[in-house]
């Protein structure tokens, strides 16, 4: 079982993303407190990871676009094995947002404990902010009135 674990104690450090032009607003959104996914302007499916061609139709007229920072947690795990030195045992999820099936996330869950945990219940999206940079790492706790 894993104690709760709040916005910014999960892990002592994250890794720091390289942003391009395809992945900025992904990572840079959290600032307004938005969760940006790209979106084909020709198909209307939601990509994610963000890329510069629409992997369902093909097009390149593809650009990120707000959600509701809904999801449904499809499954997770929880990860004991101190891998990163100084790092408490957290929990990985695949956050499946509202907008479309398959449209999943691989997150880790704050703002709960495992044992409340469970497939299925619906999270909302926070931001914890990269100490350094301006980037804002997607997290997904339980949805108000979900607990
Ligand atoms: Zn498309």
């Amino acid at each position: 079982m894993v104690g709760r674990t709040e916005v910014g104690s999960v892990l002592p450090h994250r890794a720091t993303p390289y942003l391009n032009d395809d992945n900025r607003a992904f990572w840079t959104g959290g600032r307004e407190g938005t969760l940006f996914i790209h979106r084909c302007q020709t198909c209307a499916k939601w990509i994610h990871p963000a890329a510069p061609v629409c992997r369902y139709c093909h097009s390149l007229d593809v650009a990120p676009q707000p959600v509701s920072g809904s999801a449904r947690l499809a499954t997770f795990t929880v990860n004991t094995q101190p891998w990163i030195p100084g790092a408490a045992p957290y929990i990985v999820g695949w956050a499946e947002l509202v907008e479309q099936p398959g449209l999943i996330l691989t997150t880790n869950l704050v703002e709960l404990d495992s044992a409340d945990v469970e497939i299925g219940m619906r999270l909302q999206v926070v931001f914890e902010k990269d100490p350094v940079h301006d980037i804002w790492f997607p997290l997904f706790g339980p949805e108000e009135g979900d607990q």
